[in-house]
């Protein structure tokens, strides 16, 4: 059931919660090996509010043998997809009947507004993973074509074990993003959400096996990357592991996958997302998608629209416009219904954040607005959104992903210098454009290296429309539509002789 919008109904789910702090292995929740636990704190008030098992490498021993147990006996793995796919169904529902528990982990969890978490986050969590299972049985295996005397398959089978390793901006979401596909296409799965976030992960794993998901096929184990992570990418019985978050780890599980058994990875990373917007633009529609780009989840977005590319003529009203709306965005208590704004997920991230502010402010950068700590008072990490005016890409807070609600606004002339700024990054994930001219939509939209561009809006399209990055924001991997199931599947050619 969804959660009501409304103060007294949201108080009342929070004093009833019923927090799930155990690991999650074989089907059972169970206390890490170690007995070792970890404080999860609330980022709206920096007060612990639960107190997580913390699982090591051992725990991942026990994980990694339940999984691949599981994966052999071909209770998941070889089930006919239709089957697999009723009891992913099973799974949603149970997940729709705690949608308000959902909804109310990731906000406790990461400060993200409830009004955030209760129309977007959770039900888009359940959407996706129902997206991949009704999937699941609609993918065609292949013929290619030979002469009479042979018959040539082309099939697709599951990975095997995958270790799935996900961030805290998104925890139900982006975990949603990876265990669609994983589960639909029939692997056996081991979770390790962001340390910060764990508790949307362990719900959903326990409602996995009370909807019939054999034992063994879906583990959760919270804990550290440097830990559990590491244990996971250098595991000689996983088979793959599929990974969001930075650019920084992603690189090192490259490392631990050339380190062990090559197993396969696909990474999703970091952005420094430019939004195009030329001279012709509806400055109203832009306006409005520019602020949602740039601080929605309070810019802790790795599809952020941190550049904003505008032409000289209609910078500064565009930049006007951006201030009149982001004024009502009201920043405050995440489980508040009206906030649009919370706080930095954790202290040492918002110190990073306020750090760039400085560096803005020592480059040059002209400060329009923002650029403090907020209701300090709280215990809470706000931080205003912050926009600099005059940038330019050499400035740090132009080239470095801040992860945070800090916008560049970078001038430009033409087209050709708007293009050169936009691909002046490392990284590649998503994209903005804003223009009434198709041709120039068509031209600049096929000019920007990013694996998404959303023209006239911000965007990453529908569970149809894959998401994933070119150049330093990501590694052979699509999340959403159904290039997201090729990757959790290996492809197998059975060539037979048919002569007698
Ligand atoms: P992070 O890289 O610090 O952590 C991500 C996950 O990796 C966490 O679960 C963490 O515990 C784990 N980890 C850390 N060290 C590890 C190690 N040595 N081995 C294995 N696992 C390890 O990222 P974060 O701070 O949680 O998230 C923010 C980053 O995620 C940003 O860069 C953002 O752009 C990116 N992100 C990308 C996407 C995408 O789809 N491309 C989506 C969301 C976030």
């Amino acid at each position: 059931m969804g959660l009501e919008l409304k103060k007294e109904a949201i108080n009342a789910a929070v004093s009833n919660l019923q927090l799930r702090t155990k690991a999650f292995i074989n089907g059972k929740s169970v206390n890490s090996v170690s007995g070792e636990t970890f404080a999860t704190v609330n980022p709206a008030n920096g007060k612990t509010f639960a107190e997580i098992a913390s699982c090591d490498e051992k725990d991942v021993e026990l994980a990694v043998k339940a999984a691949r147990k599981s994966f052999e006996s071909g209770c998941w793995s070889k089930m006919p997809p239709a089957e697999r796919k009723k009891i992913i169904f099973k799974f949603c529902d149970l997940m729709e009947e705690h949608e308000a528990e959902l909804a109310l982990l990731d906000c406790l969890d990461a400060g993200k507004p409830i009004f955030d978490c209760v129309t977007i986050d959770a039900p888009e969590t359940i959407e996706c993973i129902r997206w991949h299972a009704e999937a699941g049985d609609k993918l065609l295996d292949t013929i290619s074509p030979t002469g009479s005397s042979n018959l040539s398959l082309i099939v697709r089978e599951p990975m095997g074990v995958v270790g799935i390793i996900v961030p805290w901006n998104f925890p139900a979401q982006m975990t949603a993003w990876k265990i669609g596909p994983a589960l639909a296409t029939g692997n056996s799965i081991i979770l390790k959400p962001a340390k910060l976030t764990s508790l949307s992960a362990i719900l959903m794993a326990e409602l996995a096996a009370e909807a019939g998901i054999p034992d063994g096929v879906f583990n959760v184990l919270p804990g550290p990357g440097s830990t559990v992570g590491k244990a996971l990418g250098m595991h000689m019985n996983v088979n793959m592991v599929a990974f969001t978050g930075s650019t920084e780890v992603g690189r090192t599980l490259l490392g631990y996958s050339s380190q062990s058994n090559l197993k396969r990875i696909i990474l999703e990373l970091g952005g420094k997302s430019p939004q195009v917007v030329m001279a012709d633009a509806d400055l109203d529609i832009t306006a409005e998608n520019a602020v949602s780009a740039a601080f929605w989840n309070m810019g802790e977005n790795c599809s952020c629209g941190s550049r904003l590319i505008v032409h000289k003529s209609v910078k500064d009203e565009l930049v006007k416009k951006m201030v009149k709306i982001l004024k009502t965005w009201p920043v405050g208590d995440p489980l508040d219904p009206d906030t649009r704004f919370g706080p930095m997920v954790e202290e040492p991230h918002m110190e990073k954040v306020l750090s760039y502010i400085e560096a803005g402010k020592a480059e040059g950068a002209e400060l329009v607005m923002g650029g403090n700590r907020v209701l300090e008072e709280t215990g809470g990490y706000f931080i205003e959104p912050t926009i600099f005016d005059e940038c330019n890409n050499k400035m740090k807070i132009a080239a470095e992903e801040i992860f945070g609600p800090v916008l560049s606004v970078i001038p430009f002339e033409t087209e050709e210098e708007a293009v050169a700024i936009a691909n002046d990054t490392e990284y590649g994930l998503a994209s903005s454009l804003y223009t009434r001219n198709v041709n120039a939509a068509h031209r600049i939209a096929r000019a920007i290296r990013a694996g998404t561009v959303s023209v006239n809006c911000f965007s990453e399209g529908d569970m149809g429309a894959p998401f994933g990055g070119f150049k330093e924001s990501g590694f052979f991997g699509r999340d959403k539509s159904i290039y997201a199931h090729y990757q959790y599947t290996e492809m197998k050619a059975i060539w037979m002789n048919l002569e007698d």
